[in-house]
């Protein structure tokens, strides 16, 4: 039958690294002895205190919509943390939403500003949730490229070559997947700098905020001038808290903004979860330790993906948040797609192109260190033998 799917729905890829991860696990229940370093998501489970919390609110009825901006239970705390973390004062009432998952917060910001035309820059290599989405908005994606030569660091001329009288929009992910690197103060006062002049709006996707090494600290650009009325924050609970099935995530941002969002919050989803709201509540006012404990377990793989790679023909920037390892292939003579299926074709495992985080990942494979220490253990001896 003819369908006649949408124009937009034309426009618009799956998900890349959802649908590698999808195959790995079909290969897994097929038996095959599969390495999967694809999905983003911790191994760790959800800690108990959260999940007591959520069980608890089941029990007492909470179990209805919520407000569809979020409990203000929650959203209060999240305010709380947002002043307690960054000295950032967003109001409970009128400048947060709480959205079930930052992928749907994503979605709502570029939704909210984008029209046919308009143009969205991200810092290449990117995560890949946005390009999709600025497309199904009929917006324009713009790359800017940086490379490991340099550490991802910015350059700022680069930047200003891609912004034009479209430009609209500037997103940034510090610490970033897939590279794992952390803008510095002095590239958060660029970018800040660029926006302010050029009237863009940005979008700060915060999600691995906790998970820093080398005793970094995390600094948020809404408090830098002229900053605070034009940045959207973006944050959840997947990472930080590993509740990625609980799909918990928040925007901070303007009255104004938060206003247009709540529309399309109503349309979509109605509220989150309110059992994940509870959840979330708990994870931000309880006890932080387990959320340190995940972190350093993190930066002692990161260590290990950068031992076990540093001097191999397959070389690996050290991360410096976040959980990925970004392997740098070029000297095989092969494409990232290339290499990623005679990853899986010879060793089992499975990774990310890195063509899929935009231009400038190609000649690079994301692996994801979220994942056992058994089972990166055995992919690095194995991508080594390779
Ligand atoms: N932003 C980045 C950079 C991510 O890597 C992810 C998930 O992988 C998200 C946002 C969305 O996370 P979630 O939808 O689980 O909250």
């Amino acid at each position: 039958m003819d369908y006649r799917f949408s124009e937009k729905m034309s426009s618009i890829q799956s998900s890349a690294t959802v649908m590698l991860a999808e195959k790995a696990r079909a290969l897994k229940d097929a038996g095959e002895a599969i390495i999967d370093l694809t999905i983003g998501e911790p191994d760790f489970p959800t800690p108990q205190n959260i999940v007591e919390a959520a069980h608890a609110a089941t029990k007492k009825g909470q179990t209805k919509y919520t407000n569809s901006r979020g409990t203000p239970e929650l959203r209060k705390a999240i305010s709380k943390k947002l002043d307690k973390d960054q000295d950032l004062k967003y109001d409970p009432n009128t400048e947060i939403i709480v959205t079930p998952g930052g992928k749907q917060g994503v979605m709502y910001s570029i939704l909210s500003f984008i029209n046919p035309g308009d143009e969205v820059i991200c810092l290449e290599p990117c995560w890949v949730g946005y390009e999709s989405c600025i497309q199904l908005a009929g917006g324009t994606y713009v790359g800017v490229p940086t490379v490991p030569e340099n550490g991802y660091a910015l350059d700022e001329e680069t930047l200003r070559k891609k912004i034009s009288r479209n430009s609209r929009m500037l997103f940034i992910n510090s610490p970033c997947n897939p590279t794992g690197k952390v803008l510095t103060n002095e590239e958060i006062a660029v970018i800040a700098k660029v926006c302010v002049e050029k009237n863009l709006i940005l979008v700060s996707d915060d999600i691995y905020e906790k998970i820093l090494f080398d005793g970094r600290r995390f600094t948020s650009i809404a408090g830098l001038p002229g900053m605070f009325e034009r940045t959207i924050i973006l944050n959840g609970f997947s990472k930080a808290y590993s509740m990625t099935g609980w799909r918990l995530a928040y925007l901070a941002a303007s009255k104004n903004i938060i206003d247009q969002m709540n529309k399309l919050q109503q349309l979509s989803a109605t509220c989150p979860s309110s059992v994940s709201q509870a959840a979330g509540l708990e994870a931000l006012s309880g006890d932080q330790a387990s959320v340190e404990t995940m972190r350093q377990a993190y930066e002692k793989r990161r260590d290990k993906v950068f031992a076990g790679f540093n001097n191999s023909k397959i070389s690996c920037f050290k991360a410096e948040g976040a959980f990925y390892g970004f392997l740098d292939i070029r000297k095989l003579n092969m494409n990232s797609v290339a290499a990623s299926e005679y990853l899986l074709e010879k060793a089992k495992i499975v990774g990310v192109p890195g063509s899929a985080f935009g231009n400038a990942g190609e000649g690079f494979v994301r692996i994801s260190f979220a994942t056992s220490d058994d089972s990166l253990n055995r992919a690095i001896e194995k991508i080594k033998e390779l």
